[in-house]
């Protein structure tokens, strides 16, 4: 993928998941940059929308397109994330810990199931999900 298709894949996921509010940057990197494990992440400022996705591109198309549905629902699932850490901090240190992990999970397996849903989406109506 080019970077032109990797940023309009993005722009993509921006409008579907009405991210418009975010200023959403990307970063190429090579595979051997990834952590184990790890080949795609978002890093940013939720106080002020900034986020930029990190991607490992040196791989099939499909799974670039895969890591960006995957990090842009990271992003969107963000503002759910803030209030998490709001009230983490109200935590005593073992308890929030444990809850940090638990959240962790919990959005990634949440992250995944959407991914699976958009996927499906996608193959049976390439085009509808887009509508309004
Ligand atoms: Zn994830």
């Amino acid at each position: 993928m080019t970077d032109r298709q990797v940023w309009a894949e993005i722009c993509k996921w921006i409008n579907r998941l009405r991210l418009n509010d975010w200023g959403i940057a990307w970063k190429r990197i090579d595979a051997e940059e990834v952590e184990p494990g790890v080949a795609a992440k978002w890093e940013g400022n939720s106080d002020y929308h900034q986020a930029t996705i990190i991607l490992a591109v040196k791989v099939e198309d499909y799974l670039i397109r895969s890591r960006i549905r995957h990090e842009t629902l990271h992003i969107a699932l963000d503002e759910l994330a803030e209030v998490f850490r709001h009230a983490e901090g109200a935590l005593a240190p073992g308890e929030r810990a444990i809850l940090h992990s638990m959240w962790m999970a919990a959005e990634e397996r949440t992250v995944s199931r959407l991914c699976r849903a958009f996927e499906h989406a996608e193959r049976i109506a390439p085009d509808g999900i887009d509508v309004v």
